[in-house]
This record gives C-alpha cells, structure tokens and sequence, in this order.
C-alpha cells in the first residue's frame, strides 16, 4: 500500500526535486495536480495557498511575486537560528515579559512573540542579544512594514547630517518626519536621538 502522503508533502517533494531554480507558481501548480490526481485520486485543493505556507514555515525562499526556490542550507541554516526555548525564556526574562516597543504584556493580557532584532533572512542569529520581546501587534508590524526601517534611518542619517550643517529647515523637516514615527510606534528598535 501507498504511504499517505498530505498536499504539502507533494509540493515539497516538487521543490526537493528541482532545488536552487527560481519556480513561477503554474509550473509548481500543474505538477502537483496532475501528481495528486494520479496518486490519491483526489483533488489538489487551492495549491496556491500550500506554497504561500511553505515560504511562511521557512522551507521556501520566497524570491518575487509568485516565484519561489528551494535551497536546502537556507532550510537548513534557518531552522538553526531559531531559539531554543530555554533562549525565549531568558530573553522574555530580562524584556519584563513586556514587548520592547509598546511596553504591553502579560499583565494586559497580550500575547508576546519573541522576535530575530536582525531577521534570519538576513543573517540574524539565535542569540540573546539578537532577541527582543514584541507584542502581537507591534510583531506584525515589524515583519510587514520592514521598508519603514530604511525610510526611518534613512532620515535619521539626514536628520545629523542636516544639523551638522546647520541647516535649520532640513533639520525640522527630518524631525518632523521622524516624530510621526515616534508617535505611531514605529520601529522603536531604531533609536533616533534628537
Ligand atoms: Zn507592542
């Protein structure tokens, strides 16, 4: 008898098989069909949304809109910085179980997420110091808003720059930018000293 196999199994055994090439969605997806049909009889319900999860869980290196790649050290060296429990806890200890940004926690009942300061998509190690306490919220935000942090320094860089020169109007325009960012709670992580 056949092993059962699940629909995510079937994707991951397309991208196993063709690692290290850029792969536009409708190839992955015919693929996987006409496999599942074959093999269970059954069919492959909404294949898009398997490979979205796949990039989501780490196995899929998501490279533009609709085109993934497998590479199996990326695999690998993601799964190695994750933090290890012992480390969530440590870095939840000296956070105060509150998140970093927003100072929320257990006591309002908020559910806290410990996050990578520096992405593991980046390079980010699973160290203490490269941990941070984050509120659900202020999580989402870090990881969807992430062309924030460049703007943010980006005027931060202007903003000395501008004093530096003395230039008085660049100077408030800098600030003025960077207070809205205070004011929302945006990327705290990035400290901006007037
Ligand atoms: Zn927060």
């Amino acid at each position: 008898m056949a092993k059962k196999i699940s629909q995510l199994d079937l994707i991951k055994e397309f991208f196993i098989n063709n690692p290290l090439r850029n792969i536009p969605h409708p190839e992955v997806v015919d693929w996987v069909v006409i496999q599942w049909k074959k093999r269970t009889g059954e069919i492959f319900r909404d294949p898009d949304r398997g490979i979205r999860s796949l990039a989501q869980k780490g196995f899929l290196i998501k490279i533009s809109k609709g085109i993934y790649r497998y590479d199996p050290d990326f695999v690998v060296n993601r799964k190695l910085e994750d933090f290890t429990p012992a480390q969530k806890k440590e870095i939840l200890k000296r956070d105060n179980y509150k998140c970093v940004i927003c100072g929320k926690g257990k006591k309002e009942g908020i559910e806290l997420h410990i996050d990578h300061i520096k992405a593991k998509d980046f390079g980010g190690k699973a160290t203490i110091e490269n941990g941070q306490t984050l509120c659900a919220q202020h999580n989402f935000l870090k990881k969807n808003f992430k062309q924030t942090e460049t703007g943010k320094k980006m005027f931060i860089r202007l903003y000395e720059l501008a004093k530096d020169k003395k230039n008085v109007d660049l100077q408030k325009f800098c600030s003025e930018i960077l207070e809205v960012f205070e004011k929302n709670n945006i990327n705290g992580h990035i400290e901006w000293t007037k």
